[in-house]
């Protein structure tokens, strides 16, 4: 195995990380106060945020194979369409509380959520 991994993110773009920063902004405007932004550094409440929305691509992944299975279909198709959908957006959502939870612990600058909060 080489050690070139140079492709290995090739279907990364700044398209994905202005979504992230969406999802903070709309799940900051959503729970205001209660929200992964209002949290301080350390709190427990982040981290229950977080395996929240880990819980969530979990769900999506088991009611698509159990549709799949109901269905007759492969797991190998059981991501098409709207469940592959479902799926992205969750792990959009696990993104965007990861970074806003490390975002709070290594910057001193205020985040995006302080535009939206005043
Ligand atoms: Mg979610």
């Amino acid at each position: 195995m080489s050690g070139d991994r140079g492709s290995t993110c090739s279907g990364a773009s700044a398209a994905i990380w202005v979504e992230v920063q969406a999802e903070r902004e709309r799940a900051h405007r959503k729970y205001g106060d209660t929200s992964m932004e209002a949290q301080p550094p350390t709190a427990w409440l982040r981290l229950a945020i977080l395996m929240e929305e880990v819980g969530e691509v979990a769900k999506v992944y088991n009611n698509a194979r159990h549709r799949a299975h109901a269905m007759g279909w492969d797991e190998a198709d059981m991501f098409s369409g709207q469940a592959e959908a479902e799926l992205r957006a969750e792990l959009v959502q696990v993104a965007a509380m990861a970074g806003a939870w490390a975002d709070a612990l290594t910057s001193a600058a205020p985040g995006p959520y302080v535009a939206v909060r005043t």
